[in-house]
């Protein structure tokens, strides 16, 4: 039967459920204790048997429902026939009853580009700091990131053992975002929110000329635009390469769904596009408000040793 869904609505809702089945591969890696772990550029740039099965499961099953689409993940891997149980057939019903933004309703599948985060914070995860890591599926069109889904496999981790484990955040530009309770930092408080494996000196020089009341070291751009939306940071500051277009796709969609702004640290706009260079050379400044503030405390210094 031909679906009087949309595409961009379906791929949403079939982006939901497939994150939230990375999810429970990344927690199911964990418990049989076996890590895996490989070292791809240096030692704080690490892969485990979580990050590569989450994106096997993820890009096989988008690919399988959306031949069309562009699908850019992570991990480089081998290709290999990949195991039944790994693919995810289910749609989140709750986002197929919602009306698609009409600018995107003519959308074709072969239109868009899919970016993949099997798993985010992939260090903090080897360190067990498990409320760190997300699983991220970010889509773009005509180069701009619209819609966006964030499933935190751990959410919940420290509340004990009748909390419910994990939570799936999704969002689509002109619908907005959903799944957890937006909340702002106290008027007048500058929190920042930053790297916690990969700081360095120009990240530490912006950070500091933000004039911080405080200042968070944490995993995983996924986690940190959380910590924006939820009201624990007011500002994710990044000086540096280093962060990929995997890692800010899906967060940016949700923190602008509810009036935030990601951009590098010139101000610019991340591209989407499929031929985009992967790497954010030019770091990443978000907010959810006041981004004037931290936009115009930049150093001319940090700007000047950071190229687009
Ligand atoms: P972090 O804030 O350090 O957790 O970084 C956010 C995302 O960017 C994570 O996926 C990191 O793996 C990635 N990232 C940032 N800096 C680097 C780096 N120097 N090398 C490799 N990955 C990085
Ligand atoms: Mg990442
Ligand atoms: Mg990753």
């Amino acid at each position: 039967m031909a679906s009087s869904h949309t595409v961009l609505m379906r791929l949403v809702a079939s982006a939901y459920s497939i994150a939230q089945k990375a999810g429970t591969i990344v927690r199911r890696v964990i418990a049989e204790g076996d890590l895996g772990i490989v070292e791809k550029t240096c030692a704080t740039d690490l892969q485990t048997k979580a990050d590569r099965l989450a994106q096997m499961s993820i890009c096989s099953s988008l690919a399988r429902k959306f031949p069309k689409l562009t699908i850019i993940g992570e991990e480089d891997l081998p290709f290999e026939e990949v195991d039944q149980e790994l693919i995810e057939d289910g749609q989140w019903e709750e986002i197929l009853q919602q009306t698609c933004p009409s600018q995107y309703s003519a959308i074709k599948e072969e239109d868009l580009v899919v970016w993949v985060d099997p798993l985010d914070g992939t260090k903090e995860y080897t360190e067990g700091l498990l409320d760190n890591v997300t699983v991220l599926i970010g889509i773009a069109y005509e180069g701009k990131a619209i819609a966006g889904v964030i499933n935190q496999p751990y959410y919940n981790y420290q509340a004990g053992p009748d909390a419910v484990l994990g939570r799936t955040i999704w969002g689509v530009l002109g619908l907005g975002a959903f799944g957890f309770q937006l909340k702002e930092v106290p008027a007048g408080k500058h929190i920042i929110t930053t790297t916690r494996s990969h700081n360095n000196k120009l990240v530490t020089d912006c950070v500091t000329a933000m004039n911080p009341n405080d200042v968070l070291r944490v995993g995983g751009a996924g986690n940190k635009i959380i910590q924006l939306i939820e009201g624990k940071a007011s500002a994710y500051v990044f000086a540096s390469p280093g962060c990929k277009k995997w890692d800010t796709c899906a967060p940016e969609v949700i923190l602008h769904a509810v009036g935030g702004k990601l951009t590098d640290i010139h101000g610019n706009a991340l591209q989407y596009n499929k031929e985009v260079k992967h790497m954010n050379s030019a770091g990443v400044l978000a907010t959810l408000r006041n981004y004037d503030y931290y936009a115009s405390r930049v150093p001319e210094s940090v700007k000047n040793a950071l190229v687009p």
